[in-house]
């Protein structure tokens, strides 16, 4: 695991490289749906010390996607300090578990959900940084905004009180074809852009571009990515 977490580190260098960015500009997420805490542990262990060795960039920061397994393993990876994001569906009904948690909620899609999270930040008096999720690839299975409709929704998202809006998140086209993958990530970093440049209050700072997974990361860092979130590539292929 700590050989693929740093081929990993070592395709994210690459990538930045070839297109031009700065080596560790690009955060590494490390999605950990079915993984044991204790793996995840050693994981993020043995990554900090690679990074404190002197490694180009930042800690990782760690990915949920169901809330439940969230709710299961923040408590015994706490202490590690990572920056606990939630990258899956969220229920209104469990807005308050994955609070209790996250740090980030990057999978925004409707008004309603942001509502929820403002009221509830703003009842317990803390503020959530959240992300935007935009369906680029229309594909039926996928969640997120429709892209003729993320400008409005981020802009409301970012009126609400209590939320940070950090910017947009997708998963990329499930296509054999870089091309059409890529022109989806693309189309998240025009609408990224269009919002950043709209001077709409609270859209400043939404600058955040969280896609590119274990096969596709190359193709997010040439579009701009900001996060890329790797499951399968360090924690191998997963059974459930
Ligand atoms: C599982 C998952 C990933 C990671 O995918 P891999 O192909 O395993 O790297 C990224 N983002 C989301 C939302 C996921 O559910």
């Amino acid at each position: 695991m700590t050989a693929r977490l740093r081929q990993v580190r070592a395709r994210l260098r690459e990538a930045e490289s070839a297109a031009g960015r700065d080596a560790g500009s690009v955060r590494l997420l490390l999605a950990t749906k079915t993984v044991p805490a204790e793996l995840v542990r050693a994981a993020v262990e043995a990554d900090s010390a690679d990074v404190r060795a002197g490694g180009p960039g930042e800690p990782v920061l760690l990915g949920e996607n169901r809330v439940q397994e969230l709710v299961a393993k923040a408590p015994v990876l706490v202490d590690l300090g990572s920056e606990l994001h939630l990258i899956g569906p969220l229920q209104s009904n469990k807005v308050n578990h994955a609070l209790r948690w996250a740090t980030c909620v990057e999978s925004v899609d409707s008004l309603e959900l942001a509502r929820r999270l403002s009221e509830r930040c703003v009842g317990t008096d803390r503020e959530l940084d959240v992300l935007v999720q935009v369906n680029v690839s229309g594909e039926p299975t996928k969640r997120g905004a429709v892209p003729e409709e993320a400008f409005e929704l981020a802009t409301a998202v970012a009126a609400l009180p209590a939320l940070r809006l950090r910017g947009l998140m997708t998963i990329g086209a499930n296509s054999t074809d870089p091309d059409v993958v890529r022109a989806g990530y693309a189309l998240l970093r025009s609408l990224r852009d269009d919002l950043v440049g709209s001077g709409v209050p609270g859209t400043a700072g939404a600058t955040g571009l969280s896609m590119g997974m274990s096969g596709d990361l190359e193709l997010a860092v040439a579009e701009g990515a900001t996060v890329v979130r790797i499951g399968t590539a360090v924690f191998g292929s997963r059974t459930l």
